[in-house]
């Protein structure tokens, strides 16, 4: 993610996240973001062999954004970045990822839902859009994913009747 030459001074920024405990010098605990993931990171969509590639029309522009967002690799970067300890572009990342696909819309609201009141459950902070975490991102998941995040828990806590 980083590289340094031979004799650079390092100030290594401490974990703030309560959610991601630490076991020892520079090592936490990441499950917390594997059941954000078991919480709704998947689809249910019968798999079986791989199915031919244009039998699923998906818009060019749907595709690219879902890959824009497939890029996060759980890295917790943005976590560590946070002056809240907020998982919020993570998260978002995983639920843009998934529910722009027409695969993933079967649990388009359930998945927004259940994976961000697991990660209110996980004890992340709330996210006040400082930004420091599209920053530190070495994927480049933007910002304006969390604004996609909200829309999609307004749209979901709407049809679900207020939960
Ligand atoms: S910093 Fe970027 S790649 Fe790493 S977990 Fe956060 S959103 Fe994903």
């Amino acid at each position: 993610m980083r590289s340094f030459r031979d004799g650079d001074t390092i100030d290594v920024e401490p974990w703030r996240a309560s959610a991601f405990p630490v076991i020892k010098d520079l090592v936490v605990d990441r499950s917390a973001f594997d059941r954000i993931i078991q919480a709704g990171g998947y689809i249910t969509a019968p798999t079986g062999s791989a199915p031919e590639a244009h039998a699923t029309p998906v818009p060019k522009a749907d595709a690219d954004f879902a890959f824009e967002h497939a890029e996060c690799i759980g890295c917790g970067a943005c976590v560590a970045a946070c002056p809240n300890g907020a998982a919020m572009l993570f998260t978002s990342a995983k639920v843009n990822h998934l529910n722009v696909l027409p695969q993933g819309a079967p649990e388009r609201e359930t998945r927004v839902l259940d994976m961000v009141a697991q990660m209110d459950a996980e004890g992340f902070g709330g996210c006040t859009l400082a930004g420091e975490c599209a920053t530190a991102c070495p994927k480049g998941i933007p910002l304006v994913s969390i604004t996609g995040m909200n829309k999609e828990w307004l749209r979901a806590a709407r049809k679900a009747g207020g939960r």
